[in-house]
């Protein structure tokens, strides 16, 4: 089957030979990444990462989202091309916008890591319509459109590339609490599979990475809920159980990140990466 990106986008792509015109003084780059949710937390430590690697990095956020002005003027710092966008990954238009205004001004996109999501703690009882709903938005919908309207501008390109979510070990293991957001990791595999399946014949690589408990906001607004309630481990206590004795960091993720963003990393796809100390053995 063939894919039509035109159709699929709604937007014209322009098959540019010249996707990544090297600006005077920089070094050329090795393509174009961007990540969604890249203002602070795993997002920022991916952004950077990617920098360190070569990429010119594309950014995006939630509007009014003051911080992404300063990871771009890391990213520069490193000698590279940036952009901001800002919008709701879980709202189509934005998600095209957001696309459409990174060809325009980085040339293309070779990297995809969609990596926005939220994280509402609820028991089971507690569960609200509107909070798995909203999980759901932004965690699911929200990779469905990156990974829907990159590829296409991928499959323009016609050079392969990088399709890359957030899942986490409550996508391999659900826990108390991670209800919804359990459930919307597990859907994030479930994209990822199919994704990788069909757009293999295109040179585009579909994986997800699944941190543990790693030391962002999320994990701060999580132990504000788990040290209220005595038999809810916190983010420490989860740490001591984690054979590596501790939680991760940004940069665990990263380092994974960089390496499936890489050409190296070719003949790997559908996977789900546990980037979690040893949490969850396959
Ligand atoms: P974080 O809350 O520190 O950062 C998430 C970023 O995403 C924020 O900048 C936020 O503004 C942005 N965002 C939220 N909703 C958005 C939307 N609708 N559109 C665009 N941007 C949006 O979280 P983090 O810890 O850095 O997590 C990053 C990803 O990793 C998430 O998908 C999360 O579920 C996943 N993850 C985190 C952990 C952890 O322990 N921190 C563990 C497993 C998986």
């Amino acid at each position: 089957f063939y894919i039509n990106p035109s159709s699929v986008c709604g937007f014209e792509i322009t098959n540019d030979p010249f996707l990544f015109p090297a600006t005077s003084g920089m070094a050329s780059s090795k393509g174009v990444a961007l990540v969604t949710g890249g203002a602070r937390g795993i997002g920022r430590s991916i952004a950077l990462r990617l920098a360190d690697d070569g990429f010119d990095v594309a950014i995006n956020d939630l509007p009014g989202t003051e911080q992404l002005k300063d990871v771009a003027a890391e990213i520069e710092g490193k000698g590279r091309r940036t952009h901001i966008s800002t919008g709701d990954v879980s709202q189509e238009q934005d998600v095209i916008d957001m696309i459409k205004s990174v060809v325009d001004t980085l040339g293309g996109i070779d990297v995809m890591v969609a990596n926005a999501g939220i994280l509402l703690m609820q028991k089971v009882f507690d569960t609200t319509v509107e909070a798995f709903d909203r999980t759901y938005a932004i965690n699911v919908r929200g990779v469905m459109l990156c990974y829907k309207y990159a590829a296409a501008q991928m499959v323009a390109q016609g050079r392969g590339g990088r399709l890359i979510a957030a899942s986490s070990l409550a996508g391999k293991r659900g826990s108390p609490f991670l209800f919804s957001y359990s459930a919307s990791k597990f859907a994030v595999r479930g994209l990822t599979h199919v994704a990788a399946t069909e757009l293999a014949q295109y040179g585009i690589t579909v994986n997800v990475y699944c941190p543990g408990a790693t030391d962002t906001r999320m994990l701060t607004e999580m132990d504000e809920v788990t040290s209220g309630d005595g038999r809810l481990p916190t983010s420490q206590a989860f740490a001591n159980n984690t054979p590596m004795g501790r939680t991760g960091v940004p940069t665990d993720v990263a380092n994974v990140v960089s390496f499936l963003a890489s050409k190296e990393s070719g003949f790997i796809t559908g996977q789900s990466i546990s980037v979690d100390g040893g949490s969850y053995l396959d």
